[in-house]
């Protein structure tokens, strides 16, 4: 592990992976270009070395020149070109071979593959080191690749975090801070809350319960309680829209978590994916789905029990109960199916002594 300034990296890359991707481009190039004698554009700072080991490589008459550009700051990618310096080479009819350390969102490509175009090169070709195709917006196409990588940020070989790091010999990851974030997951009355409120305090994870948002929001009056109102006394899901729109503004005020449980969070598919989307924004991701699995009637019979002291109007009524249940069987359960496939269900028997319960569910999160 490496420090730079303030923040930690692990090894990413070895050397020799590094070499074996330049000399597979290198060979791409050899083969297209041997008589083309393309100019070599090497995008300053991050693509010395790439451009150097390459262009090295490279067996036939080319010319070689850089312009300077750059549009990180910090680890954020700005989406704005702050500045060119360069270019000097007149490029009328001829072939040039973009050379890049990393094609990450695209804008500085986009906008170099726009200024030669306008300055009448007869053919434009790029060649990057590293590409992350999940984080590329832009429609030039990126043909000569070293390698895909993940959307994460690295340093090394070429590429910098805040100005170190250039000279690193091997690609580098920063480190993720590894958070657990639990679904926590079964059907009404499964006891969810109970185990949420022992198992928030014995990992330090901030809970969130939807449910507990809603009736919060229902309480104070406010336009959003008013709306999930009229879904909640019926034993109705809230839109997804509003409840995902709630969630993140949740998750978002925690940015210091060490993870989360979210119950009775996700309870559609859309869900599912929009929790996805907000947690790899965060490179993190669901650690698991744990389901407390109880029977029906187990179900209704807790929650008549409950309903004669928590006050909630959809445990009070039994045809709402069965209600709540079934649409839980009929837009919820399939979620077990969606973790199932990314092998991150953990079922467990939800019945028996609250310790009893507590003990199982830690059994499945000390092993992740
Ligand atoms: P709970 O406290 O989890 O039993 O939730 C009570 C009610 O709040 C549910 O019956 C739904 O009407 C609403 N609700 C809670 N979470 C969600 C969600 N993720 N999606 C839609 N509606 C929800």
């Amino acid at each position: 592990m490496i420090t730079l300034h303030d923040l930690q990296f692990t090894p990413y890359l070895s050397e020799q992976e590094i070499a074996i991707a330049i000399s597979e481009v290198a060979a791409r190039l050899n083969a297209d270009f041997a008589h083309k004698k393309p100019l070599f554009l090497g995008v300053l700072n991050g693509a010395f070395l790439f451009a150097s080991e390459l262009i090295k490589q490279f067996e036939y008459e080319c010319e070689v020149s850089f312009i300077k550009v750059s549009s990180y700051d910090g680890i954020q990618t700005t989406h704005q070109v702050q500045q060119w310096i360069g270019l000097q080479e007149d490029v009328t009819d001829r072939t040039v071979i973009i050379i890049e350390d990393i094609v990450d969102t695209g804008t500085t490509i986009d906008t170099l593959h726009e200024l030669l175009m306008a300055k009448g090169c007869s053919a434009l070709h790029v060649a990057t080191l590293f590409f992350k195709p999940s984080a590329y917006t832009k429609q030039v196409a990126i043909e000569y690749v070293g390698m895909e990588i993940p959307n994460r940020f690295i340093v090394g070989y070429g590429l910098d975090y805040k100005g170190l790091g250039r000279n690193l010999t091997q690609v580098y990851q920063l480190k993720q801070r590894k958070m657990t974030n639990l679904v926590l997951f079964g059907p009404p009355g499964a006891g969810k809350g109970t185990q949420a409120e022992v198992l928030k305090e014995k990992y330090d994870l901030v809970h969130i319960s939807t449910g507990d948002v809603f009736r919060y929001n229902i309480k104070n009056e406010t336009a959003l309680g008013t709306l999930a109102k009229s879904y909640i006394d019926k034993g109705q899901l809230v839109p997804d829209e509003v409840t995902i729109d709630m969630l993140n503004a949740e998750v978002e005020k925690n940015p210091e978590a060490k993870g989360f449980i979210f119950d009775g969070f996700p309870r559609t598919e859309a869900q599912a994916d929009a929790l996805a989307n907000l947690l790899s924004g965060k490179d993190t991701e669901v650690s698991a789905m744990v389901a407390l699995e109880v029977e029906d009637e187990v179900l209704v019979s807790r929650l008549l029990e409950r309903g004669k002291t928590s006050g909630r109007a959809d445990d009070a009524d039994e045809s709402v109960i069965r209600n709540r249940i079934k649409v839980y069987y009929e837009e919820t359960a399939i979620l077990k199916n969606y973790y199932q496939q990314k092998d991150r269900y953990y079922g467990i028997d939800g019945v028996g002594a609250i310790d009893a319960i507590t003990e199982r569910l830690s059994t499945v999160i000390d092993a992740l």
